[in-house]
């Protein structure tokens, strides 16, 4: 038997191939919630009396993060934690990560709200997209699903008095993107995407990532040794080809380069760094149309909706 190098006794599972440790089930778990605190206290994401909405779709990442945040919140009896869920509307994939977030809301008996594109926005997302489509653009689903995601999240952290919203995007997500603004030459876009707000505006609801230093791959190993039921099938128009190729290209380095992926981590935060106080504030107009925080005068949303 090969013994856990962390605690010593138990048996070891999991090769950390980056760290050189081999971790028992025990103390596999326990790296990650302590990754997971260390980054929330080292990018100062939470106040004691903060009430956090975290943001749920159903699958490994968002409900591994709602279970770590219950069990964190325990040490914070001032704050208050939510779940918050969108339902786009995508039939036969968002209905059963619906049903499945709130399976784990009445385990974990948090409080829980559901908001549908239906209800916000008059339309699924299913029905979005055969109009975009009908119309011949060439925009990925992805593309406006994003944008009205977000509105529908911080529309509903907003009415429940939510202080922060927690996304899952894990340490692949966040250097995903990172070379993605490299490939697109956006280097403001690269310092305002870090793991944490650091520019509060009016009428959004800072958004913190407490999984940012979690490898996506130990994400799905905590759900699965948890056993917390999620959502495995893909969504029917995933498919940001870009992206899927970068995510590729970045597992075969880590694969040939045991952590390289928390090098390119490292090295986002200090390019970050660099460009934090040259990089221009963004001064929020009120959109003109449905009155939601925008840099133009009518924001995305509305410029979607109107389009179709
Ligand atoms: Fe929306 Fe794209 Fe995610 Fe599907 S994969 S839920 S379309 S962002
Ligand atoms: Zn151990
Ligand atoms: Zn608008």
């Amino acid at each position: 038997m090969v013994k856990c190098t962390a605690c010593g006794a138990r048996e070891a599972f999991y090769a950390r191939l980056y760290s050189g440790e081999k971790l028992c089930v025990k103390c596999f778990t326990e790296s990650i919630e302590d990754k997971v605190k260390a980054a929330i206290s080292r990018h100062k994401m939470f106040e004691f009396n903060d009430r956090i909405a975290v943001a749920v779709s159903g699958g490994k990442d968002s409900l591994s993060l709602l279970h770590i945040l219950v069990k964190i919140e325990r040490d914070f009896p001032k704050a208050s934690l939510c779940a918050i869920t969108v339902d786009e509307g995508i039939e036969g994939y968002r209905d059963e990560a619906v049903e499945i977030a709130l399976e784990n809301y009445r385990e974990l008996g948090v409080e829980h709200y559901v908001i549908s594109f239906k209800e916000l926005y008059g339309y699924t997302f299913d029905e979005i997209v055969k109009r975009v489509r009908g119309m011949g653009s060439k925009l990925t689903p992805c593309s406006y699903c994003g944008v009205l995601r977000r509105r529908a999240l911080n529309a509903i952290a907003r009415k429940i008095n939510a202080t922060k919203i927690a996304t899952a995007h894990n340490l692949d997500d966040e250097i995903q993107t990172f070379i993605l603004n490299i490939i697109h030459g956006d280097p403001f876009r690269i310092s305002r995407s870090g793991p944490a707000f650091d520019d509060v505006k009016p009428g959004l609801v800072p958004r913190v990532k407490p999984l940012c230093e979690v490898l996506e791959k130990e994400v799905t190993l905590y759900a699965y040794v948890k056993g917390i039921r999620f959502q495995e099938n893909p969504c029917p128009y995933a498919g940001e080809a870009l992206r899927n190729d970068v995510r590729s290209m970045l597992n075969r380095l880590e694969e040939k380069h045991p952590g390289m992926k928390y090098m390119i981590y490292r090295s986002a935060e200090r390019i970050r760094e660099v460009f934090r106080d040259k990089t221009p504030k963004i001064n929020l107009n009120q959109c003109k149309i449905c009155g939601e925080p925008t840099i133009g005068e009518i924001c995305q949303v509305c410029q979607i909706l109107q389009n179709i």
